[in-house]
């Protein structure tokens, strides 16, 4: 599929609802960039773990935000897909382990941090052709996005989603844990008060509980 001119495609919804494969197969079949907005807030939750600045339910928060100038969060490309950068270290694998998604909603609902990784976003988005996914794109860092699609799914779904990606990933975990984490995340994402997750007004709503990958490309498409 050919667009006539380059778009921004904002995909958001809950944890673990296939966000990043779906945006990831968009982007491949439009030869658009795709970007993964969770990667970097789990990137600077890292960098703060490593500090000791964060625990679940706790942040030192001035101390975060103190640190924001010497954190950079980019991505490169390889042959297994995108690979997140924290200051040019190759942090993919470790910012997916549960002790990163434990505390990354203590970091994402930190103003600062907001503001920091929303200007890096709309940067890598200035020239447009390009897939984010996340949990602001459509309503904060993109608002004129020209398609917004809103993803949810089952709970169950997702838990058992996000524990064969991480098997696959050759990373070890428990379908309780995640279950609970989601369960939090999901809380955490839609109460907080900066940048909460909403559905934007002009956005498609996609429930693929009992959707294949090929009935929801099709749904896009
Ligand atoms: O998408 P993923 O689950 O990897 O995102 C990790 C966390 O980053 C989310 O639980 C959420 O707290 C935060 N996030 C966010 N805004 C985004 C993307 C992710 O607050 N645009």
């Amino acid at each position: 599929m050919e667009l006539k001119k380059r778009i921004v495609i904002a995909v958001d919804g809950f944890s673990s609802c296939g966000k990043s494969s779906y945006a990831k197969l968009i982007a491949h079949e439009l030869n658009y960039l795709y970007l993964d907005s969770g990667a970097m807030y789990r990137a600077v939750a890292l960098y703060a773990m490593r500090r000791e600045l964060v625990r679940p339910g706790n942040a030192e928060v001035d101390e975060v935000v103190k640190l924001l100038p010497e954190i950079n969060v980019s991505f490169t490309r390889s042959t297994g897909g995108l690979i997140t950068l924290l200051n040019g270290e190759n942090v993919e694998k470790e910012i997916r382990g549960a002790g990163v998604s434990s505390i990354v909603s203590e970091i994402s609902k930190i103003k600062d941090v907001r503001k920091h990784l929303v200007k890096l976003q709309r940067k890598m988005g200035e020239e447009k052709g390009i897939v984010m996914d996340g949990r602001d794109i459509g309503t904060v860092v993109f608002p004129d996005a020209e398609i917004k699609i809103y993803m949810q799914a089952d709970l169950e779904v997702r838990a058992r989603r996000r524990f064969d990606e991480l098997k696959q990933k050759g990373i070890a975990s428990d379908l309780d844990d995640i279950r609970k984490n989601i369960q939090e995340r999901d809380y955490q994402d839609m109460h907080r008060t900066e940048s909460p997750l909403l559905l934007a007004e002009d956005a498609h709503v996609l429930d693929n509980s009992h959707m294949t990958f090929v009935e929801q490309m099709s749904w896009f498409f």
